[in-house]
């Protein structure tokens, strides 16, 4: 039999083989994957890996051994190219291709280029993998001026290291405020104060219209109001797009992500995406989105698709449920979200000072739970939105209610 091929040797690929191995899957089994390292873990490169606390060795999700010890068969580096789905063979760019009898895409997402002159020029990095993180790591040392291009939690995580460095850092971020997308007015307003508690200076409300350099080095970068921010180092951190390509080219149903059932099988049942990059149905996205679909970049995401689509291939089917859970550390900080908001969602804070919870209602409901250095209420909150139980806006702002009884 040809068994299960996997494109993409990331969180989710990884997940979704270990998983299969686990539940006693005894065909082949191979991850295609187009990075030389094994499968790693990538929070820590705007992290721990980025400010020296941890090596590669320490991000890798297992060692060597556990691959061969489980006969999961690793290709690569190479890239899968092309699905030939009538012939049921994954065409990879070496050449070489690779029957299938079920195909997962778990191809994850690329960085959004900037769209502006100058985005090629040398000393403008990004930040997705291992191989940038090291690129960007050499280039610190020698950029006491750096901008970051895009408030997201990628550019904020790096912006807090590298202020901690004693470098000095600008974010320049098109909407009004930082994570504008992701979290609530109170938690941005918290974590832009912590930032320049740091040194970090931002540029809010603010296009760049293209980036300077000279003999082929980037130097400045251009603002649409005229002002120009001296850089040694830009980091241009502004979303990701999903690794749909050979998908689309498939003719699989696309559509800014891989288009998945709830129980993750794109529109040919031989293949399934998971992880960044693919578009699921959320019981968790009520009034998110005009299709109630979401795609989501988390390692929780990641883990419990592996997990929910092995289950499936081995004969136990169940939709995709799990509650989207996500964390982000910017300096001493830790932010832990539960749930999805919408920007418009209401907000009501509990504690106060550099400890606290907003809570996020769409419609009346619980949407979101965004936690600030109190793991405590992330739990809660978990357990609260993975069972559905109500809470209203006045329970939640009411400092004698008891969420935690309400939770057990
Ligand atoms: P990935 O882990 O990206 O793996 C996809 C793999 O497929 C990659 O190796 C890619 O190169 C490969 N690939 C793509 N196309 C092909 C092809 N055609 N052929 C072969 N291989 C291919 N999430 C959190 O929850 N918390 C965090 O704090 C957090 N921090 C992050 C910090 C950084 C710097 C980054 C980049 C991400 C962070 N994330 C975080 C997001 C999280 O890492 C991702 O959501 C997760 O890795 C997604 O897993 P995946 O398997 O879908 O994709």
């Amino acid at each position: 039999a040809p068994g299960i091929v996997v494109v993409g040797a990331g969180q989710a690929g990884f997940q979704v083989a270990a998983s299969l191995r686990e539940g006693g899957y005894k065909g082949p089994l191979t991850l295609v994957g187009d990075e030389p390292a094994l499968p790693y873990q990538r929070p820590p490169l705007s992290k721990a890996y980025l400010a020296g606390k941890t090596d590669a060795e320490g991000l890798a999700l297992r060692p060597a051994s556990f691959f061969s010890d489980h006969g999961i068969s690793r290709r690569g580096p190479d890239r899968a190219e092309g699905i030939d789905r009538a012939g049921r063979r994954l065409l990879l760019a070496g050449g070489d291709a690779l029957p299938y009898e079920h195909l997962v895409l778990a191809a994850g997402s690329r960085n959004r280029p900037l769209p502006v002159q100058g985005a090629d020029l040398a000393g403008v990095h990004q930040l997705r993998g291992l191989a940038d993180a090291d690129a960007l790591k050499a280039a610190l040392t020698a950029a006491p001026r750096i901008v970051v291009v895009g408030a997201g939690f990628i550019g904020l995580e790096f912006a807090a290291v590298a202020a901690g460095r004693g470098l000095d850092v600008t974010v320049v971020e098109a909407a009004g405020r930082p994570m504008a997308r992701a979290v609530s007015p109170e938690t941005a307003a918290f974590f832009q104060a912590a930032q320049e508690g740091l040194g970090v200076r931002f540029a809010l409300a603010a296009g760049v219209t293209a980036l300077r350099g000279r003999d082929g080095r980037v130097q400045a970068v251009i603002l649409a109001d005229g002002r120009e921010l001296t850089a040694d180092l830009v980091v241009v951190g502004i979303g990701v797009l999903p690794n749909a390509e050979i998908a689309a080219a498939a003719g699989l149903s696309v559509g800014d992500g891989v288009r998945v059932d709830p129980f993750l099988a794109t529109s040919d049942p031989a293949v399934s995406a998971i992880g960044d990059c693919a578009r699921f149905p959320s019981p968790h996205a009520h009034g998110l989105t005009e299709d109630g679909t979401v795609r989501i970049e988390s390692v929780q995401n990641a883990i419990d698709q592996g997990r929910c689509l092995a289950a499936r291939l081995l004969g136990q089917p169940a939709a995709y449920t799990a509650l989207p859970w996500f964390w982000s550390d910017q300096g001493p900080h830790k932010l832990q979200i539960a749930g999805l908001s919408a920007p418009g969602d209401a907000s009501v804070v509990r504690g106060e000072g550099s400890a606290f919870s907003v809570f996020r209602f769409r419609g009346g409901r619980l949407s979101a739970v965004e936690s600030v250095n109190r793991a405590g209420d992330h739990m809660i909150a978990r357990r609260l939105l993975g069972a559905g139980t109500p809470l209203t806006p006045e329970q939640a702002g009411d400092p004698g209610f008891d969420i935690k009884a309400l939770a057990m």
